[in-house]
């Protein structure tokens, strides 16, 4: 990259920081998937332990030296020695607001939430789940504080997640799509429903993981540089370069399921394989929010895993796999089958339509608890009388209604609405994706996938954390980030679907 003994003194030190990173992540990554219960406060501590560490390590003196040196020749530098220095500081400047205590607590109290979030969600008891939340969303108004805010203290942890929003362009930026997502649901529900009977009748499991294997590898993913596992929500985790692990999740009625979850995180991982090598153990790499890395699985999980293209390629290979349940299948009945809108109470079986409702549901009740507005104990209470009204679904118990989301138990708030945002970047990209390449989806049946994943690998994958994310989408895009695209998109879809 340079010869500047500043520079490379830097590179050397966040390298370590990232090496730090990586076992962490393989702490979090072994905690969600083979660590035995009984390991839970050990791996609390240990977590913690860890955490503390790279605080430190963010907030050290020795940067601020680095730094200020690297700064004095600022002229000289290329633009790509700019964003490694600006991307630094970001991240080092919202660490070192944060009291090492409080980062501590954190670490510790998410841990425990979590391990407590599992055993409520299981026996659908909320009020034991409470305290933790209760204590979290305290410890969140805190770093707020830290932070500072305008408006609400939502605002200032936003940035972890989708820097360049606010509540109020958030929802600037909802309203329209969730008018837009209403008055298509109630078309839908006018017309003839779609039957996906055949879906809900066993798939050995053995072979959905075969089939499942298969596809994350036709569409480009790297088993000598990541692995894929089980966890009851499917999850990706970058713990370094040439290490990049994904789970999924089986059930023998959950063909659809687990391919879905397979699509969806070898799009996130395709993502992470798909970085710079150069960047490796730098702040340039990565995505540049969980939106945009979100519009990467959504893309490959949707708008090529639902396809017409894509099950016209798959169904012959699917056959022969599941001869008995798919031999009188055509394409055409299985694309509508799995593209089937249901209004439902859980968010990750969502279908494309109403998926979005799920966000602004979450979004709205977050917005209540950080400025504490909504009592915990009315929680889930708010949560059902939601989904009646945007969804008209009635929730049963909690642990299909407010509980059945790991994200607030990792005090990830503010969170949510970057699923939103990976369906509008991802629609986006679309767009322009089929105006570059005219033959897209003949491509795509003809089960060449580098050819959407080269355009993703120039136009997203390598740039890493370059551009922020909302510079990043209009700049390949080259229009403004709206839900535009993604209106279009439903509408034209589903209006073929259901409404033709
Ligand atoms: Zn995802």
């Amino acid at each position: 990259m340079n010869t500047d003994p500043s520079l490379n003194a830097l590179r050397d030190e966040y390298r370590e920081f990232c090496d730090l990173r990586g076992a962490l992540s393989l702490l979090q990554w072994d905690e969600q998937t083979y660590m035995p219960p009984r390991g839970c406060d050990a791996r609390a501590r240990q977590i913690a332990a860890l955490t503390s560490i790279l605080h430190e390590r963010l907030i050290s003196p020795r940067y601020d030296e680095l730094l200020e040196k690297a700064h004095a020749r600022e002229s000289e530098l290329s633009d790509d020695e700019r964003a490694f220095l600006r991307e630094l500081e970001f991240d080092r400047d919202r660490e070192r607001k944060l009291p090492a205590e409080l980062v501590r607590e954190l670490a510790l109290e998410q841990s425990r939430a979590f391990a407590s979030w599992q055993v409520a969600k299981r026996d659908r008891d909320f009020p034991k789940f409470a305290p933790h939340l209760t204590r979290l969303l305290e410890l969140s108004r805190q770093k707020a504080d830290c932070y500072g805010w305008e408006g609400t203290p939502w605002n200032a942890l936003v940035p972890d997640f989708e820097r360049g929003m606010t509540a109020d362009r958030i929802t600037r930026i909802f309203m329209p799509l969730r008018e837009a997502t209403v008055a298509l649901l109630d078309q839908i529900r006018g017309a003839k429903p779609i039957d996906a009977g055949f879906l809900d009748q066993p798939w050995d499991v053995a072979r959905q993981r075969e089939l499942g294997l298969r596809i994350a590898a036709d569409l480009g993913f790297d088993f000598e540089s990541g692995r894929q596992d089980v966890s009851t929500h499917p999850f990706t985790s970058g713990i370094a370069h040439g290490d990049c692990r994904f789970t999924t999740r089986f059930a023998e009625r959950g063909l659809m399921d687990a391919l879905g979850s397979t699509t969806h995180e070898t799009g996130h991982a395709l993502y992470d394989q798909g970085c710079r090598v150069e960047d490796d153990g730098t702040p340039l790499a990565g995505a540049p929010s969980y939106g945009v890395h979100e519009s990467q699985s959504r893309f490959w999980e949707v708008y090529v895993g639902k396809s017409r293209a894509f099950w016209a390629h798959y169904l012959p290979i699917a056959r022969q796999s599941f001869p008995g349940q798919l031999s009188e299948i055509g394409v055409e009945r299985l694309y509508r089958a799995i593209n089937r809108v249901v209004p439902g109470l859980i968010r990750i079986e969502a279908d494309e339509v109403t998926y979005n409702l799920h966000i602004i549901i979450r979004f709205e009740i977050e917005l209540l608890l950080l400025e504490g507005k909504l009592p915990i104990a009315d929680l889930p209470a708010e949560w059902n009388r939601r989904y009646r009204e945007y969804l008209g679904v009635q929730v049963p118990n909690d642990g299909q209604g407010c509980l059945q989301d790991v994200h607030w138990s990792l005090a990830s708030f503010s969170y949510f609405p970057s699923y939103t945002f990976g369906n509008m970047y991802a629609a986006m990209l679309v767009e322009k994706m089929e105006h570059d390449i005219p033959g897209l989806w003949e491509a795509v049946e003809g089960g060449e996938f580098s050819v959407p994943l080269g355009w993703l690998r120039t136009h997203i994958h390598r740039v890493g954390r370059r551009m922020l994310p909302l510079e990043l989408i209009e700049h390949v895009c080259g229009i403004p980030v709206s839900a535009d695209a993604l209106i279009r998109h439903l509408n034209e879809k589903y209006g073929e679907i259901y409404l033709v």
